[in-house]
């Protein structure tokens, strides 16, 4: 008999061509062509880096199979086929031993990335994939307001969506898709995707309507597009995407939230959640929020009007003259016995999100901060992640 193979599949049908996948693939075995994005049998090794990151969780599809399909046949399909009959193969003892193998190899894979990424124990259930990009929501613009200062070098905008009477039930932590309208000269643009930086009820309370924090790119198709929307116009939007990086609604819990620049549109979402919803919960916000200038830091004003009872705040600066460069993990480390009472306490959450860069800066301080605190960081980030305590989505 033939040997089997459970071959790891993209589902043409979810998936939003936004390419994550193929950039996280560390050994270059997802492709795409202009209908699909398909891995490569013969060059995946089911190491499990693309699962995490895939907003819709296309990606994450198996089939049994006795030959593979090659990323041609993935090239036509429309949607994924069914699982092929193996015949004797398919209650054979041989099938379940190789089921067994091909699972404790996924299993042994997850156990290096610490685990597939759960949704917090509290969080409320996300609604995901209701609208796509060829059967998008339309929203009109509501506004569209300048985040940072005139003269500051980026202009990061606060853009508000009106979905009028379409229903478009998003959570804290989730995102939007949003696809450019094409310039005929160079082809379909990919979608692009941003987290939601309002709460559950509306920029406006119970309002249907989100805000979005766009910076604009020099060169981006999408950023530009959404920067120079004005009010009344239509926007093609497709989610909500994103069924981990949510919220816990238990207003006990701590959230320990670090984020460099447009990364704090989902702390934003959070924090107001919590302002609205529980806004005296014994349950601590702390927030490590790192820009250049204050002039370059989105929500600067409004972040410091907040009080402290709700927010702990610690808004860090890169580039201030006559001042040493500090990043987040640089106060992170001066906060280091404060974040390890935290650490210590199960009901405490701890969320990233924001430049690549900044992951291993943020890593080194948790390893140090847990050595002088009688913790051990890998310990600790171990048993959050496995418990949905622990989130990261960095770029
Ligand atoms: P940015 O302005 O380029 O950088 C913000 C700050 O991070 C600067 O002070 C920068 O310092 C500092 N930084 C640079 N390298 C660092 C490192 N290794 N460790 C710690 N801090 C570091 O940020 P941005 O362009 O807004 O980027 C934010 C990221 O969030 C993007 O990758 C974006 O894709 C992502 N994001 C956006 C959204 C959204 O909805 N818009 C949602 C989630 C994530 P220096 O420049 O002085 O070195």
């Amino acid at each position: 008999m033939d040997s089997l193979l459970k071959q790891h599949l993209i589902d043409p049908e979810i998936c939003i061509r936004c390419y994550t996948c193929e950039e996280t693939c560390p050994i270059d075995a997802i492709t795409h062509n202009d209908d699909n994005v398909v891995v490569d049998a013969d060059k995946c090794n089911y190491c499990m880096d693309c699962i995490a990151p895939c907003p819709t969780g296309s990606i994450d599809n198996w089939r049994l199979v006795t030959k593979s399909y090659s990323i041609e046949q993935q090239f036509e399909w429309q949607e994924l086929p069914d699982q092929e009959d193996l015949g004797d193969a398919d209650s054979g003892a041989l099938n379940e031993a190789l089921d067994k193998e091909i699972s404790d190899l996924l299993e042994h894979a997850h156990s290096g990335t610490g685990g597939k990424p759960i949704a917090p124990e509290s969080a409320a259930q996300p609604s995901i994939n209701l609208y796509s990009t060829s059967k998008p929501a339309i929203a009109t613009v509501q506004g569209n307001y300048r985040l940072t200062d005139e003269d500051a070098p980026t202009d990061v905008r606060h853009l508000i969506l009106n979905f009028g009477e379409t229903v478009f039930p998003i959570l804290e932590g989730q995102s939007i898709g949003v696809v450019p309208p094409t310039n005929n000269t160079s082809g379909a643009n990919p979608i692009r995707l941003y987290s939601v930086s309002s709460p559950r009820d509306g920029e406006k309370q119970n309002a249907n309507n989100i805000a979005l924090t766009v910076k604009r790119e020099e060169h981006g198709a999408c950023s530009n597009y959404l920067c120079n929307l004005t009010k009344g116009d239509l926007v093609e939007v497709s989610g909500p995407f994103g069924g981990t990086f949510l919220m816990p609604n238990d207003p006990n819990s701590n959230i320990i939230m670090i984020c460099t620049g447009t990364g704090s549109a989902p702390f934003r979402a959070f924090t107001e959640r919590r302002r609205r919803a529980a806004p005296g919960a014994p349950g601590k916000l702390m927030l490590f929020f790192g820009a250049r200038t204050p002039a370059e830091l989105p929500y600067f004003g409004p972040l410091n009007k907040l009080s402290s009872d709700l927010l702990e705040k610690h808004l860090v600066f890169s580039r201030l003259e006559n001042e040493p460069k500090e990043y987040v993990q640089d106060r992170m480390t001066a906060h280091a016995e404060a974040i390890c009472t935290l650490l210590k306490n199960e009901k405490t959450h701890m969320y990233i999100c924001g430049l690549k860069g900044m992951e291993q800066g943020v890593e080194d301080a948790l390893e140090e901060a847990c050595f002088h605190h009688s913790l051990t960081w890998s310990d600790v980030k171990q048993n959050m992640r496995s418990s949905g305590r622990y989130h990261v989505e960095t770029y």
